[in-house]
């Protein structure tokens, strides 16, 4: 998401909308305008996490041992095992077999004295996950970073790319920290807006883009989060970035996409397109920007979100040779797709989004305020959301779904990214939730877990010009990885921290299975129960705060 400044839109008459318009199509429904004028967002601060407390997670181990577990590799391999993984400090040592299924687990089986043993029989191992767009909040919504970072790793989330994850000066710093494992927190991948960190002022030449291109490669940036910058703008920083190994995300936000969709910014040297922005815009058919209806106004939260999608049938046909032609010059540029379908979920199912089972225990007050409808806050545009809007969503994503898993078919790179922290997506259970939507558009659990785990890796390295050095478990590779008691592909809904709902017959009970067990982050052991533990602890002590 991205925030921007709003101005007063009581002055504007959109009573007329609802007075005369209202009934026309869908597409023109408008809300009556809220009289008071809405306060301008507050600077966010987020204050850096606590330093990694003893007992919070266990290792790294000489030698730790994963014993009997199933192995889900991340390269789209079937499921294998039973296995031993054995880590060695942060590293995958070795991958043996333990047996055979449905004989006993092979005694005796090296290292016969580890320093440490998981007994994992009959579990899921995976790479750990990585999100490809993450925000860490700030007050109001969550003040302490501590609260997403547990979230994530709690969700086996053992890499975030922030796009941004906070100023540069506070990501630079808990990268650092998280590198050297002080703080609870998932490795941090520092994307910085352009002009981001430093203090010359904005970037509004080409000179200037490249500037700040050179002093972020000096000042701990790993990647440029860009929007649908000007076209001479856009084509200075990607240039400038790729000379210095730096990647590139973009949001090519609605104010800019008639100048820059996707398909012009993947010719300029664009890394990921992440949302929905700019491909559809790619792919109008009667018109080259979206025809709006005659009030729209982009900082009309309500406005902007609900014509988003009816965008949907106003493209060239899905499947057709437009289309097709689209995402093949997108793979042969080497475009990743980012899609956060996630993030825009409520507008399918506002219900649905709202009554989530997490939110009661692991959604701080604070941060559900800011969901709640509000003219002020990003992402929290239901003023009068209604089954039209609902609907044109639902449309919209059968379309969005289908390119994407278009691409996917014909080889294209697809990664999982949640941008939670807004629209109902609580951090941690909206990366699971984009799991969901991936399989829903048509992916198999396997390519799911694929496009979160080793195409996220190979996203974040290409760029340096590294091969990967997480993202798929094999030996060498860095120890990231999560590790569940049930199927995964079976059901994705167990990896959501509250699990997912099954009948015991043996005792006629619904009960919840799964949730993460474990969690290892470059070799340290996290009891994911235990993080979630934590995270209520902090949603608990802000209800009694306010309960005073
Ligand atoms: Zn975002």
């Amino acid at each position: 998401m991205r925030k921007i400044r709003l101005f007063s839109i009581a002055a504007m008459a959109l009573a007329l909308a609802v007075a005369a318009g209202a009934v026309v199509v869908a597409q023109q429904t408008r809300p009556a305008a809220a009289a008071p004028a809405p306060q301008a967002p507050r600077a966010e601060g987020l204050t850096p996490a606590p330093n990694r407390a003893a007992g919070e997670g266990l290792g790294p181990f000489k030698t730790l041992a994963i014993r009997g577990v199933i192995l889900i590799d991340g390269t789209g391999g079937p499921p294998r095992g039973p296995v031993d993984v054995i880590v060695e400090n942060n590293r995958i040592a070795a991958i043996r077999s333990a047996g055979t299924p449905g004989l006993p687990l092979r005694p005796n089986r090296p290292p016969q004295k580890p320093d440490y043993e998981l007994d994992a029989t009959g579990m899921y191992l995976m790479p750990g996950f990585i999100d490809a767009h993450v925000h860490g909040g700030g007050a109001p919504k969550n003040p302490d970073a501590e609260y997403p970072y547990k979230l994530w790793l709690a969700h086996g989330i053992t890499t975030v790319r922030g796009v941004s994850l906070a100023d540069n000066a506070m990501t630079v710093k808990d990268k650092e920290r998280s590198a050297r494992n002080e703080i609870v927190a998932p490795r941090i991948f520092n994307y910085q807006r352009p002009g981001g960190g430093w203090d010359q002022g904005r970037v509004e030449t080409p000179e200037a883009a490249r500037a700040w291109v050179r002093w972020a490669a000096q000042n701990g940036v790993d990647g440029l989060k860009l929007g649908a910058e000007r076209p001479e703008i856009m084509a200075a920083l990607l240039d400038e970035g790729k000379k210095l190994g730096l990647g590139s995300t973009a949001h090519l936000g609605q104010t800019g996409v008639a100048q820059m969709n996707a398909i012009k910014a993947a010719r300029l040297g664009l890394g990921t397109v992440t949302h929905f922005y700019g491909h559809f815009e790619s792919l109008l058919k009667d018109y080259v920007v979206q025809p709006y209806p005659v009030d729209q106004i982009n900082e009309n939260e309500y406005q902007r979100f609900g014509q988003v999608a009816r965008l949907w049938d106003k493209i060239h046909t899905p499947g057709g040779p437009e289309w097709n032609a689209y995402l093949q010059e997108h793979l042969k540029l080497g475009t990743t797709f980012d899609p956060t379908m996630t993030i825009y979920s409520a507008g399918r199912d506002l219900m649905r989004a709202r009554n989530a089972d997490w939110h009661a225990t692991y959604t701080l007050p604070s941060l559900w305020d800011y969901y709640e409808p509000s003219r002020s806050n990003h992402g929290s545009y239901w003023y009068y959301w209604t089954t039209w809007d609902e609907v044109a969503w639902r449309n919209y994503y059968r379309v969005w779904m289908q390119l994407v898993n278009d691409y996917k078919k014909i080889g294209g790179r697809v990664t999982t990214g949640s941008d939670s922290g807004f629209i109902y997506q609580t951090y941690g259970f909206g990366t699971i939730l984009e799991f969901e939507m991936l399989q829903e558009a048509g992916f198999h659990p396997l390519e799911v877990i694929q496009a979160a785990t080793m195409n996220g890796a190979m996203t974040l390295h290409e760029p340096k010009g590294k091969n990967i050095e997480f993202g798929v478990v094999r030996e060498g590779l860095l120890a990231d990885m999560v590790i569940v008691d049930q199927n995964p592909i079976e059901n994705l809904k167990v990896l959501y921290g509250t699990g997912a709902i099954k009948l015991n017959d043996k005792t006629g009970k619904a009960e919840r299975v799964g949730g993460i067990t474990w969690t290892i982050k470059d070799g340290i052991v996290y009891d994911a129960k235990k993080l979630l533990a934590d995270v209520a602890g902090m949603v608990e002590r802000q209800k009694k705060e306010r309960a005073k």
